[in-house]
């Protein structure tokens, strides 16, 4: 018997699964990946190998009970009769949010879960089903080992200031403060850095996770030294359908002049603003770019646009740039605009190599750049597996 790995991203009406074999002399093996969609209303399945190909794919109908138990009790008898030669050890959870208490990954137990409830109204649109998925396993496996990996944990190395908004300290104490986000990318982005470009691991780089959500990260030497990303999940670029950063005086205006409560801004702000919001057309890079329509392409002129101004507040931050890295389904797959950014910021000292970069990199400045730009693939899984057996190694 092989050990294996659950790694679990649970969304509002979705689970993304992957499954890690445990080698005790490398890196954790992913050997299948799925989700489960639809999990409140028509539930669907589909699993596949490391290579792509599917292996179950299933309308689950009355097959599961809605909701995020009822999708861990599918995927875990599916995972039992599955894995054959392998066995669980672990379930590592994505959790949105750690707050001030959780500066790394933690091994789960009911105090740990009490105070991943109390995060609850920092993140109300994700934490509650990171919870509920994590109470899910602990009622179906009991004596399966879980461990939540938390995507503000990397950027609680960033300096006080950094962190700080210009409001009452007893707010600040309160914590209302800057976390930052997708954490987890951008760990994984620092711990694969040496293995690419020593400079840019021990130097002042900008990691640009550009995806559905997106944010961008400033490091030091590896660290998180400023990020995009706030109290929030909507502060800085815009996103898919999220708005970024925006006057808060708009927010009261919003309040005064047009009749909107919280729920109503909330809905503005994380589901209809943005990539959406801006085109009219689309939340998804892709159909952006092949769409003809004037206000698709000023939806990816302000994509663009943001980009450029946050990088140039970001080197600010790290008092010069020596690496740019693109990341994320944006970033790994667009040279369109990994193209467009790089060339607005030639004045930080990139060189866009135009043929290195439709190829997809790595390295896509020219050898002469004094600042080299590099396309990285993310992997959050493989960095959520690793805490996983670190976590478990620790608590062995
Ligand atoms: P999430 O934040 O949901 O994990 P992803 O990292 O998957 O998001 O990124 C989704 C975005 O990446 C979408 O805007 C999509 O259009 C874009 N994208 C993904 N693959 C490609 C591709 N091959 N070409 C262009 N854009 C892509």
């Amino acid at each position: 018997m092989t050990d294996a790995i659950l790694v679990l991203n649970a969304g509002s009406s979705s689970l993304k699964f992957s499954v890690f074999v445990d080698r005790a002399d490398a890196a954790p093996q992913l050997t299948l990946r799925g989700q489960i969609e639809g999990i409140l209303t028509r539930p669907t399945f589909v699993a596949r190998d490391a290579g792509g190909a599917t292996l179950a794919e299933s309308d689950l109908g009355g097959a599961m009970q809605p909701g995020h138990q009822g999708a861990t009790d599918f995927l875990l008898d599916w995972l039992e009769q599955r894995l054959g030669g392998q066995r669980l050890v672990a379930a590592g959870h994505r959790v949105v949010h750690g707050g001030r208490e959780f500066s790394a990954p933690v091994r789960v137990n009911a105090a740990v879960l009490d105070a991943l409830e109390r995060l609850v109204p920092l993140a109300p649109l994700h934490q509650p089903h990171n919870v509920a998925t994590i109470r899910a396993v602990a009622a179906r496996a009991p004596d399966l080992a879980q461990v939540a990996c938390f995507d503000t944990a990397f950027h609680t190395a960033q300096p006080p200031l950094a962190q700080a908004f210009a409001l009452p300290r007893h707010l600040t104490e309160a914590g209302i403060r800057r976390y930052g986000f997708h954490g987890l990318s951008y760990e994984y982005i620092a711990h694969m850095l040496p293995s690419v470009d020593m400079r840019a691991a021990t130097g002042r780089t900008v990691v640009a996770h550009l995806g559905n959500g997106a944010s961008m990260c400033a490091m030091l030497a590896g660290k998180s030294a400023a990020s995009t990303m706030g109290f929030t999940a909507l502060d800085g670029l815009p996103m898919g359908t999220r708005c970024g950063a925006i006057d808060p005086g708009v927010l009261l205006y919003l309040l005064d002049r047009h009749g909107m409560d919280a729920r109503g801004l909330e809905k503005l702000l994380y589901h209809e603003s943005g990539l959406l919001g801006v085109s009219g057309v689309s939340s998804d890079m892709r159909a952006l770019l092949a769409s003809g329509d004037v206000h698709a392409a000023e939806a990816v002129d302000l994509f663009v646009y943001r980009i450029v101004r946050e990088i140039g507040s970001l080197a600010a931050a790290l008092g010069g740039l020596d690496a740019l890295v693109f990341t994320a389904g944006i970033g790994e797959n667009t040279p369109l605009i990994r193209a467009r950014v790089c060339r607005a910021v030639a004045w930080l000292g990139i060189e866009l190599d135009e043929s290195a970069n439709t190829d997809g990199g790595p390295r896509i400045s020219s050898a002469v750049s004094r600042t080299s730009a590099w396309v990285l693939p993310t992997n959050e899984e493989l960095m959520i597996a690793l805490h996983t057996r670190a976590a478990l190694a620790v608590t062995a």
